[in-house]
């Protein structure tokens, strides 16, 4: 149709220096990574691991957990040990922690330089503990803390004042030959947080955690999150995400894994195309698209699956898809792999759609389709 022969693919990743966070690589060709942070009280172990299980089985790669307590930091050495994933300690306020963290065990230490007063003096001796241990230290900017110096200066946290701020710490860890760093620098503003990796990532080639802070409700913060890794990410910036929501923390991985796979970062899973219903529709398109969402859930294997209201588009991307459904005159024409294998009446469309669904999902686990 005269289209431009435009490359579908994202733009060329940037190249960070990768880092080691257990056994979990960031940055270089380290495919991009997904993170959360637990909300449980660190101290109450049994409650911690619980949810880091909860959270490895949902995918998470990374996981962080917050140490403002005595209590806490004699945590860490326990949740290091047993957890499935890399554990990751924020501290805040005080750097007493940041040694407790690195002598516990754990895969890394987040620091936030702007909440820890006399953070320059002590960065001598948390570069000698952390190589000493092998230890990355995530340099986690904030523009709700951003350092006093920085605000006078920018006047609020912008996207200079961000990456100045991170810029800076990373030069006094370099001053002592330390570079086994990753830096973030959120912000609530998807457009500034943009605006402050792109800065980052053209002056330093430390791998970067993506995170817009804050973000809001699982609605609002999905949005803003998925924006603003979009819009890096399709640039080739970024190497480990973390989806804020005030919401589960299983949320935000949900969100993290489906922001990847929609970019083509990494395998797609099930997918759902389902049509919006309009005026047209033959049956009720929600329902149906729910019930099948729900009855596949949990699925591994990259299975597309089409679920469309009418005959209009409803043949077309049913065919393309693995498996669908297209629907008219209180029927369902079930398609697997672009033929019509069947007929069903209305009421059997979900529970024949799930049961092909598992049938194709076996021939692929069979064939070695990856997950
Ligand atoms: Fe409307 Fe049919 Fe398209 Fe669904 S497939 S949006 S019902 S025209």
């Amino acid at each position: 149709l005269g289209m431009p022969d435009v490359p579908l693919k994202l733009a060329e990743r940037r190249k960070s220096r990768q880092i080691q966070v257990g056994t979990v690589a960031v940055g270089g060709d380290a495919p991009v990574s997904v993170q959360s942070m637990t909300t449980t009280r660190t101290s109450d172990i049994g409650a911690t691991l619980q949810q880091i299980a909860e959270l490895t089985a949902s995918g998470c790669q990374i996981v962080r957990v917050a140490c403002p307590t005595q209590d806490d930091a004699d945590a860490l050495p326990v949740i290091a040990r047993k957890s499935q994933i890399p554990v990751i300690a924020d501290i805040h306020f005080q750097p007493k922690y940041v040694f407790a963290a690195i002598e516990a065990g754990c895969a890394a230490v987040r620091v936030n330089p702007g909440n820890i007063k006399q953070f320059d003096d002590k960065v001598k001796e948390i570069a000698k503990a952390a190589r000493d241990h092998g230890t990355p230290i995530r340099i986690g900017v904030n523009a709700g803390s951003l350092d006093r110096r920085l605000l006078q200066k920018y006047g609020k946290a912008t996207p200079e004042a961000l990456a100045e701020s991170a810029l800076w710490e990373a030069s006094l860890f370099e001053e002592h030959d330390f570079r086994d760093i990753k830096i973030s620098v959120k912000h609530n503003d998807p457009v500034v947080m943009v605006n402050a990796y792109r800065l980052l990532a053209e002056k330093c080639d430390y791998p970067l955690h993506l995170g817009v802070t804050e973000a809001g409700p699982a609605f609002q913060g999905t949005i803003k999150s998925a924006v603003a890794f979009g819009a890096l990410l399709s640039e080739g910036i970024g190497d480990t995400i973390r989806v804020s929501l005030s919401a589960p923390p299983v949320e935000e991985i949900k969100v993290g894994n489906q922001i990847l796979e929609s970019l083509g970062l990494r395998p797609r899973r099930l997918e759902i195309v389902s049509c919006p219903s309009c005026g047209r529709a033959q049956v009720d398109v929600y329902k149906l698209a729910e019930e099948v969402t729900a009855g596949l859930d949990g699925m591994e294997v990259p299975l597309r699956v089409a679920v469309m209201g009418c005959v209009v588009n409803g043949p077309g991307e049913a065919r393309e898809a693995d498996l669908g459904v297209a629907s008219g005159n209180g029927k369902g024409q079930i398609f697997v792999k672009g033929e019509v294998i069947k007929t069903v009446p209305e009421s059997k469309i979900v529970e024949t759609l799930i049961e092909e669904a598992l049938k194709i999902a076996e021939q692929m686990e069979k064939d070695g389709v990856p997950s």
